[in-house]
């Protein structure tokens, strides 16, 4: 395969041949540069943002959550959960841990398994480089893809801003919608669709949910304030910290139910997760007969927002005042506080975009389409989306690994 670049005098520059062009230098496809041309494979990855990874720049508030050690399928949403189960297998968080402590980059586990650099997620991309580099593999910016055209069984034909290239092996790793301003474009659906894939409808998650009307008002001049919840919605639920915002909701509990959470759907959220609210509220009434409830409450929750809820959601009275029937509703409500988004901050702040090409038209070990022999589709552009960790990223490594071992 040959790319043709017209430098700036308007000599045109050989410039290489490979035999696999991958598309997207991000997490997914610098790691199959790197599978692939650990095994003698020619690479070439072109991407046309005007520096690699950035996402992994801006990851994990920059320093990379790289992986979580506690992966397994069950931490993924997409419409075949089985689908991912086979590239995770072969390429595990130990795998990638390993590389790390190879490249001497020093990290640590934050919670809940997740890991992040010490200092900087630069030094990941600086890996991935240096990796794709000792196995001959080829980066090229700037490099925007005009047309991508089959010319016969495992031959494309790739139209670039840099010349024209043929080639038998072709990966998308363009990944997904969200931070358009981070070189993020809908180009692997696009390609996806040409080739005659099925693309599941795409949404914003692991994103900010807002409010409007009457919850807003009540939340809104709370913004800033935090608090331990277990939010859930659809059958998921997750226990971490929320946020109030000046438009809605966010922190990592409603980050990961904004992915289960669609348009019209309540929030039904724990203010006392892991507590019986019935047998908490009990106690304190035996304890402390004389206190309101709203006073009670700020003992656990912060003081403002026990304030507010006993104005808009709780009556507040000494405790010694409710009837059991009574003190039981309250429960109720501490225990689900139901909460009705009117939607999402959209992909200008979401972490992730859920759905993409559908998982059916692909053989999940490597990762190639079912029906365009050479075409593969890996990371994010693809229907399998993590919770908030280091899964995503640990699919991007996954997948990239499944087909850089089939290219
Ligand atoms: C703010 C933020 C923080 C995040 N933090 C974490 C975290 O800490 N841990 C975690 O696991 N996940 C995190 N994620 C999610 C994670 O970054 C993605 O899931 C992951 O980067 C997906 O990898 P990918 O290779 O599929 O796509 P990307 O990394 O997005 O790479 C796609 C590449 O394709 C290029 N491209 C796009 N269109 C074209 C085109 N038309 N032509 C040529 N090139 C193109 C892009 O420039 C980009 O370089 C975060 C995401 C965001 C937005």
């Amino acid at each position: 395969m040959t790319v043709t670049q017209h430098a700036p005098g308007g000599e045109a520059t050989h410039l290489t041949d490979a035999d696999v062009v991958v598309l997207g230098a991000g997490a997914a496809g610098l790691m199959c540069a790197i599978a692939a041309g650990a095994r003698g494979r020619r690479v070439l990855v072109l991407d046309h943002a005007n520096k690699v990874g950035k996402k992994i720049l801006m990851s994990g508030g920059g320093r990379c959550n790289f992986t979580n050690t506690g992966t397994t399928p069950a931490n993924f949403l997409s419409v075949n959960p089985h689908f991912c189960k086979s590239a995770l297998a072969r390429y595990t968080p130990a795998d990638f841990i390993a590389m790390v402590e190879r490249h001497g980059i020093a990290y640590h586990e934050k919670e809940l398994g997740q890991l992040f650099c010490d200092e900087s997620s630069k030094q990941i991309v600086r890996m991935l480089l240096d990796e794709a580099a000792a196995v001959g593999a080829q980066v090229r910016t700037h490099c925007a893809i005009d047309a991508v055209e089959p010319v016969g069984e495992r031959h494309f034909r790739l139209r670039t801003s840099q010349g024209t290239l043929d080639c038998g092996a072709l990966v998308v790793a363009t990944g997904g919608l969200s931070i358009p301003s981070m070189g993020a474009s809908g180009f692997g659906y696009q390609l996806a669709r040409q080739f005659g894939h099925e693309v599941l409808a795409t949404r914003a998650g692991l994103v900010p949910l807002t409010l409007s009307g009457r919850p807003l008002e009540r939340l809104q001049d709370l913004a800033g304030l935090s608090l331990q919840v277990e939010a859930g919605c659809n059958g998921a639920s997750f226990r971490n910290a929320m946020l109030v915002t000046h438009r809605g909701l966010s922190g990592p509990a409603i980050l990961q139910i904004s992915s289960y959470w669609q348009p019209g759907d309540d929030l039904r959220i724990d203010l006392l997760p892991g507590e019986d609210a019935n047998a908490w509220l009990a106690a304190r009434q035996r304890a402390r007969g004389e206190a309101e409830l709203r006073t009670v409450l700020g003992d656990v929750l912060p003081r403002r927002f026990a304030q507010r809820l006993c104005e808009a959601w709780l009556p507040s009275r000494p405790m010694k005042q409710y009837t059991p029937a009574q003190l039981r509703e309250v429960a109720a409500t501490l225990a689900a506080w139901p909460v009705v988004p009117s939607g999402t901050e959209g992909y200008r702040t979401a972490e992730v975009t859920l759905g993409g090409v559908d998982t059916a038209g692909l053989s999940s070990s490597t990762m190639m389409s079912r029906h365009v022999p050479g075409l593969h589709f890996i990371g994010e552009v693809v229907d399998v989306t993590g919770w908030l960790g280091g899964y995503n990223f640990q699919w991007a490594w996954a997948s990239g690994h499944a087909a850089g071992q089939a290219v």
